[in-house]
């Protein structure tokens, strides 16, 4: 279990609090990806994790030892940071060699290595190349090996794939979690893509305003989100208001909802209803009443955008099953009960 330990970690800047008592635990062997909007205290914190800036309190500690204090080149770090470029006159292989070479370690040594760390990143070959000559995805992969050459305790990446095309950085996630799974080295990432958190993570850590919102694995975080702003911020979601009947069913605009039940003391709150759990249906049998305003064909999905009661519903469904129902019509809208999440308001 010893991994990562953070303890009440605070980081002010001035009167600006961007990291407000965070604790978390990463198991060693896991990967956490910290994910939040632009601002919300992610960079901060990993700042501190790597030594790069000091808590204004709290502790930070690595397999049971504190390092709070400890300067980094001595926290036994991989660290892939966005604005850590590769060296642009070493090839490839002088490149992954460099922490081998200033910590001493043999030539040899450190051909073996670097041979083992390319077939790692599928760039056998290519440790001669100079850098300069190879392409986006390649040179991260690299940064990869470079930052992984002397296995360390923690590797630490911040947006490491955000400058990558789309098509590649989806590639370059499922990559990057098999070489952490192969290593079963503890790792941290921090992105601002949610895709990219429940593609790679064991634990998705969504922080706002320097906080830490939720921490779960990602179905969780998705099915079982904590508040209104996770539920929102993870995928889309349909949010609505709710008050309690006097036989304890949940009330939605105007409507019960058949079949759940609002935990006992909650008289009122918010709804969480992903687009894929809301079903159009014929009018009336206790379906919300709405009205469509608007379809949206993805392809691959199709949108239906449902006016209820002055809010707007999005209910999203695979091409085969797509509703039959145009712009202007009315229709039922039901709520999967058992999908429905409530929140406090
Ligand atoms: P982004 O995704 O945009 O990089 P982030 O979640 O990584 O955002 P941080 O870079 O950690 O956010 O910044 C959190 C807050 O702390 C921001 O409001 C930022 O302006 C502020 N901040 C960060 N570094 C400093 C600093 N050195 N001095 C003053 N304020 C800072």
């Amino acid at each position: 279990m010893p991994g990562l330990t953070l303890e009440n970690v605070t980081k002010q800047f001035g009167s600006f609090t961007a990291v407000d008592k965070v604790d978390l635990s990463v198991p060693h062997g896991t990967f956490v990806c910290l994910l939040g909007p632009s601002g919300c205290g992610k960079t901060t914190l990993m700042r501190m994790i790597a030594g790069l800036d000091l808590p204004t309190s709290g502790g930070i500690r690595l397999d049971g030892a504190d390092i709070t204090q400890v300067p980094t080149h001595k926290r036994d770090l991989g660290m892939v940071f966005q604005s850590l470029a590769l060296f642009p006159h070493l090839t490839v292989g002088e490149n992954i060699a460099y922490s081998l070479r200033i910590r001493g370690i043999g030539k040899e040594e450190q051909r073996k290595r670097v041979d083992e760390l390319l077939s790692m990143i599928h760039l056998q070959g290519f440790g001669d190349r100079p850098v300069g000559k190879l392409s986006g995805g390649q040179r991260q992969r690299v940064a990869i090996a470079r930052a992984l050459a002397i296995s360390p305790r923690l590797f630490l990446l911040d947006e490491p794939l955000s400058a990558l095309d789309a098509k590649l950085r989806e590639a370059m996630q499922v990559e990057l979690r098999q070489l952490q799974q192969q290593l079963g080295i503890t790792t941290i990432v921090v992105t601002h893509d949610q895709r990219e958190a429940m593609t790679m993570a064991d634990t998705v850590v969504v922080m706002n305003g320097g906080r830490i919102r939720q921490a779960a694995p990602p179905v969780d975080i998705y099915r079982r989100p904590a508040d209104a702003f996770v539920a929102d911020f993870i995928g889309s979601t349909n949010l609505v208001d709710f008050t309690v009947d006097s036989a304890g069913r949940v009330v939605v605009l105007g409507t019960t909802v058949e079949g759940l039940a609002a935990p006992t003391g909650v008289a009122s709150g918010v709804l969480s209803v992903r687009p894929e759990d809301l079903e159009l249906t014929a009018p009336g049998n206790g379906a919300l009443a709405g009205v469509v305003t608007f379809l949206r064909d993805l392809g691959g999905t199709v949108e239906t955008f449902v006016e209820v009661g002055g809010r707007q519903l999005v209910a999203v469904s695979m091409p085969h099953a797509r509703p039959d129902v145009t712009v202007g019509q009315p229709v039922g809208v039901r709520l999967r009960p058992e999908a429905c999440v409530v929140l406090k308001s």
